[in-house]
């Protein structure tokens, strides 16, 4: 018996939730980049491969697999051609890397991505603690890059970090994210990722930041990089759904940590999203099974500890269990 389906019919037949949700999301897995670059013990650059390619066979449409920053600055992602050149591209899977300048660029064209994510900070205080220079100037050395993408056919997506809360500067305004927002999409990047760096956010802000840029920015997507860091993670996701958000950014069990709260928990498990999402019957197109055998499996020996993801331990909702053998109370005495 499928009791996913069980369970779905229960919580349709309760009336559903109070706002319409899109019939299908599409989930980009960041653990090989946003997970991998945080682990302390160097990961192997095979394991990285049998990783990657076990996700690319879940279903799951896109993989952002490494990150083009100097060698030196994120010794764990130093194979990242290595790694480009050693996984085995699906046909359908979208494979992104990370670009933070030209320089990186270069170093990506050479490795056939079909997508770059352009690094940039939304507020200055974190741009300067990451770029070194305040947020337009970080954006005008990504110019040369964003040039050398589009002249040759690589799609390119925004990153916004600290867009959704920053841990020097707090509360990011729509004001401020509508403004990087106008940057790339006047310099023709017309798909931007918010993210919740520091695990900051909370469900009424990312409703009220989704809701007011889709409006201002319509022809704009807009993709999701939550955090769990406070516990908030599937609330925000709902919070994104109930905007209208239909790109969300997740990691494998939950890998990936916060740069400002050492040993918290980072992104978002992609197998709690995928679980989620399909109890409310919203259409991902990723193997659960094959998600959860993956995490239990390679990525927890390549990690070598206990992942965040809480299906580290625990079975989907609807899987259920043989009840416990009936106890046989023993008679009182006397009677
Ligand atoms: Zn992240």
């Amino acid at each position: 018996m499928t009791t996913l389906e069980t369970a779905q019919g229960y919580a349709a037949g309760m009336g559903g939730l109070p706002f319409d949700l899109p019939a299908s999301v599409r989930i980009q897995e960041v653990g090989p980049r946003d997970g991998f670059q945080l682990e302390p013990a160097v990961i192997g650059t095979a394991d990285k491969i049998n990783i990657i390619d076990a996700l690319a066979a879940t279903g799951i449409p896109a993989l952002q697999l490494t990150s083009f920053v100097r060698p030196d600055a994120v010794p764990q992602l130093s194979d990242a051609a290595d790694v480009m050149a050693g996984c085995t591209k699906v046909p359908g899977v979208e494979y992104s890397v990370l670009v933070p300048n030209l320089k990186g660029a270069q170093r990506a064209m050479e490795c056939d991505a079909d997508v770059w994510e352009l690094m940039l900070s939304s507020t200055d205080a974190h741009s300067i603690a990451n770029a070194n220079r305040p947020t337009e100037a970080a954006f005008e050395l990504l110019r040369p890059a964003i040039e050398l993408g589009l002249a040759n056919d690589v799609r390119l997506v925004g990153a916004m970090a600290t867009s959704l809360g920053c841990p020097f500067e707090g509360r990011t305004g729509f004001d401020r994210v509508a403004w990087v927002t106008g940057l790339y999409a006047d310099a023709g990047v017309g798909h931007v990722t918010l993210a919740d760096t520091a695990g900051l956010a909370d469900p009424a802000y990312v409703y009220d930041m989704c809701r007011r840029l889709a409006d201002a920015f319509p022809q704009t997507t807009i993709t999701l990089h939550l955090h769990n860091t406070r516990g908030l993670g599937m609330a925000n996701v709902l919070a994104g759904l109930a905007a209208g958000v239909t790109h969300y950014d997740s990691s494998i069990g939950g890998l990936g940590g916060c740069p400002y709260a050492p040993g918290a928990t980072g992104n978002i498990a992609t197998e709690e999203l995928v679980h989620l999402l399909s109890l409310l019957g919203v259409d991902t197109g990723v193997d659960l099974d094959a998600l959860i055998r993956i995490a239990r499996g390679p990525v927890r020996a390549a990690v070598g500890h206990p992942l965040e993801s809480s299906f580290g331990k625990a079975d989907p909702s609807w899987v259920l269990h043989d009840p416990p053998a009936q106890q046989v109370l023993p008679q009182p005495a006397g009677t």
